[in-house]
């Protein structure tokens, strides 16, 4: 258990509503196991206060907060800085406290760059990749994936002007081969079948109550070297992860993405590297 005193160090999370998060456990638990003086709150701000819980997090001398839905992209113009994954990704879910400066970070990507190549020991390096959905997960994941290396990139989303807007604005900042389609297309399953690495779920589909939902229809055209990466982690298996993971592919849910961001954060605030398993351990 964290035992407050004058010295502790706060950190904590913006967000609204807040009650269902898993971010306080999984920080106190990892300052508990590593005998850390810190304590991590929950913050339930709604969006009129945004800017009087900011100036707080400042005069309150806080080392950092978190931020979740609805103030990702809101908070930015409150901020004094941005690191350049934030900046590209156009949303911060990190605040770190620099001396009395507030400066945004995107660790959303960065947490599924390392879950997945921690959980599959490899490198997304030169690798292919195919992303259902060009929602705030999806962009997050293309631009921590481009910034690692991935040598190409297709986005499909049933919105197709919300897919080409985001394959423009990648391809203003990355030299890798960007593309994107709609469920279903041609183009979709030959990119499938021309040597992809990486799919990833990147949409609600799957996720409770409708877990009888399939984000791809054609699970057969799915080599069994590909790995199959879902965000959702409610269920913790997804219909998508369930069936592929029977044809012996290698699967992962989200929820050590979402570790993966805690851990990320969790170095931002106190300066001490934790492995993804560790956090992922506190909130399985
Ligand atoms: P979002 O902004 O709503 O984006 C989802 C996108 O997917 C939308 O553009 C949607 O189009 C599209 N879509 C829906 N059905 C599709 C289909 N069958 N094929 C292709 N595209 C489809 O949502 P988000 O914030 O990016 O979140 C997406 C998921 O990621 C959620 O389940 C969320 O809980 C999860 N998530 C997990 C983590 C983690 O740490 N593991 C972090 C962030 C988010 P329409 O808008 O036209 O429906």
């Amino acid at each position: 258990m964290v035992k407050i005193n004058g010295k502790t160090k706060l950190a904590g999370l913006l967000g609204y509503p807040i009650e269902h998060t898993k971010s306080p456990l999984m920080h106190n638990s990892a300052y508990d196991l590593l005998g850390l003086d810190y304590a991590y709150v929950p913050l339930g701000v709604s969006p009129d206060g945004l800017a009087d819980a900011i100036a707080g997090v400042k005069a309150f001398g806080f080392v950092g907060v978190n931020v979740t839905i609805p103030h990702k992209e809101t908070v930015i113009p409150l901020l004094d800085d941005l690191s350049k994954e934030a900046a590209l990704i156009g949303a911060v879910n990190t605040i770190r406290n620099e001396e009395g400066r507030l400066v945004g970070y995107n660790t959303d990507g960065a947490g599924f760059v390392s879950d997945i190549e921690e959980k599959f020991s490899f490198s997304l390096k030169g690798k292919s990749m195919l992303v259902l959905g060009a929602g705030g997960a999806a962009r997050a994941i293309s631009v921590s994936s481009l910034l690692k290396g991935i040598s190409s990139l297709m986005i499909v989303d049933v919105d197709q002007d919300k897919a080409g807007a985001l394959i423009k604005y990648l391809k203003k900042h990355f030299m890798a081969q960007l593309s994107y389609t709609s469920p279903e297309s041609k183009q979709m399953y030959a990119y499938i079948q021309k040597d992809l690495d990486v799919l990833v779920n990147a949409t609600p589909v799957g996720m409770h109550p409708h877990e009888e939902d399939i984000p791809i229809l054609n699970l057969e055209a799915i080599a069994k070297n590909v790995k199959i990466y879902d965000v959702i982690y409610n269920p913790l298996k997804t219909k998508l992860v369930k069936t592929m993971e029977t044809k012996g592919n290698p699967c992962s849910g989200g929820l050590g993405m979402l570790a993966g961001q805690g851990a990320v954060a969790f170095e931002l605030f106190t300066g001490v590297p934790i492995e993804t398993s560790k956090m992922l351990s506190f909130i399985a």
